[in-house]
């Protein structure tokens, strides 16, 4: 606290996993006395530069990029890069650290880590954004690799953008390979990476719903974003026989009692991707659909709510009228979309509730899957990487349970999900020593 005071989304995400850990630590040998989470906390290194670029005005810009290397006991740094003006050193360290935890859940061998830049997308044209990824990666490109590290996308940095900053890295490296997951199909992507964060939250919702022997049929469905992980949770949640209600950005929400179906999400897909419109146009089409400015979506009625859109978007007052409303679970798209207290009050109504690190995993997972592929020079079919998917998610969902269940039969799935993910990359830094 003393060294991280004033960078308050960072202890946000240490505190929720201290309080579970700590705990766990205290009970058992191995790790007492060794100052694990200390070490834990503390990211191994910390890179930040200038990003000076051209816009279309002949200005010079200038933004501050970051990449965040938190922790590779288990493999190399992994992690996306985000690019919006509310990036900072804490946000980004929140990331990291929670990406450590949730990379050691995948069961695959990948450390933590995430960086991005202040640089703000929005109205940029496609020239802006290929001169910022340009200057970006050359100089990012000095502290990564395909056994270094591999970042991603997040918000901000889709495939447009992967695919600038790729060109560049090649360009400096004179090399191909996987550096960057979230690649193009026809150039090293991995089928399913696109829709694997929002398809593998549903299939985490789902493993939840199926302890109760329900499911996401028949559900009212409520979404926040519209962007990557919004948009194939809602596919995943139609494809599964759910109904989605809302769907959000920066704006506002709309609400389409009607259900937003395959037509409507096909048009959003088209208005966010493509035209890079803004969610209130979806009432121009079709106008049962109501649009509410300023506001996030959790006051509307419903089984089931998928925040995916960003961190603390979904406080206390909201969980408490989400559970007043009768919603029985909430598994999260986003990272640390669910403020402390509004867990809390999740976790006092006992109802299903998954943290990020755990139900948004699918997307890093099948990032990790896209390495394999890119070592082997080889690409898995879209069934092959869907089923892969599928049951890493179910593992998860197992080694949750396993840490996470109390005394009462309840499972807590953030105590599960910070001590599974806990314990996997403590044992490789006790193995490996002091370094
Ligand atoms: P996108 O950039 O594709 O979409 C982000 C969405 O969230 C947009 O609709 C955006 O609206 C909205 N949003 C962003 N900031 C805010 C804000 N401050 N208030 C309200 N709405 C906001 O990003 P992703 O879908 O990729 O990421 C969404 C979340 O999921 C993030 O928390 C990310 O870290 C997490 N995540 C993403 C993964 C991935 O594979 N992409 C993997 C795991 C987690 P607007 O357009 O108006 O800004």
């Amino acid at each position: 606290r003393k060294r991280n005071g004033h960078e308050p989304e960072f202890l946000q995400a240490v505190e929720e996993v201290a309080e579970t850990v700590i705990p766990y630590i205290v009970k058992h040998d191995i790790y007492y006395g060794k100052n694990i989470l200390l070490r834990m906390v503390e990211p191994e290194r910390l890179i930040s530069f200038r990003v000076s670029w051209v816009d279309d005005r002949g200005e010079i810009q200038v933004n501050r990029g970051y990449r965040v290397q938190m922790n590779s006991a288990i493999g190399p740094y992994k992690g996306g890069l985000r690019f919006h003006p509310t990036v900072n050193a804490s946000i980004l360290k929140f990331l990291a650290f929670e990406q450590v935890f949730k990379n050691s859940l995948t069961t695959l061998p990948m450390g933590g880590g995430k960086g991005g830049s202040d640089f703000d997308p929005k109205g940029k044209s496609d020239n802006e954004i290929m001169r910022f990824c340009h200057a970006f990666m050359s100089e990012l490109f000095r502290y990564i690799g395909p056994n270094t590290d591999v970042p991603a996308g997040d918000i901000g940095v889709g495939t447009r953008e992967i695919g600038f900053l790729f060109g560049m890295y090649k360009k400096l490296r004179n090399e191909f390979t996987g550096v960057l997951t979230g690649k193009g199909m026809s150039w090293g992507g991995s089928l399913i990476r696109p829709e694997a964060t929002g398809y593998g939250n549903v299939y985490f919702a789902q493993k939840m719903l199926e302890t109760k022997n329900d499911s996401i049929e028949g559900k009212n469905v409520i979404i926040s974003g519209s962007g990557n992980v919004a948009q194939y949770a809602a596919e995943k949640v139609l494809q599964l026989g759910g109904k989605v209600l809302t769907l959000s950005d920066s704006s506002g929400y709309i609400v389409d009692e009607d259900g937003i179906d395959t037509d409507k999400l096909a048009f959003v897909m088209e208005l966010k991707n493509v035209k890079r419109g803004r969610i209130s146009e979806y009432v121009e089409s079709y106008p049962n659909a109501k649009f509410v400015e300023g506001k996030t979506p959790w006051g509307e009625k419903c089984d089931v709510a998928l925040p995916c859109a960003t961190q603390n978007e979904l406080q206390e007052d909201d969980a408490k009228t989400l559970l007043k409303n009768g919603c029985i679970c909430v598994s999260e798209g986003a990272n640390m979309p669910s403020t402390k207290a509004a867990i809390a009050a999740f976790h006092k109504a006992k109802i299903l509730f998954a943290p990020g690190k755990a139900s948004n995993a699918g997307g890093v997972a099948t990032s990790g899957l896209e390495m394999t592929q890119n070592s082997l020079r080889f690409k898995w079919s879209r069934e092959e990487v869907d089923s892969k998917l599928k049951e890493i998610m179910s593992d998860i969902h197992k080694s949750c349970t396993e840490y996470g269940k109390d005394d009462d039969g309840y499972v807590d799935y953030v105590k599960g999900a910070n001590i599974a993910g806990f314990v996997k990359v403590a044992d490789a830094m006790l193995a490996q020593g002091i370094v």
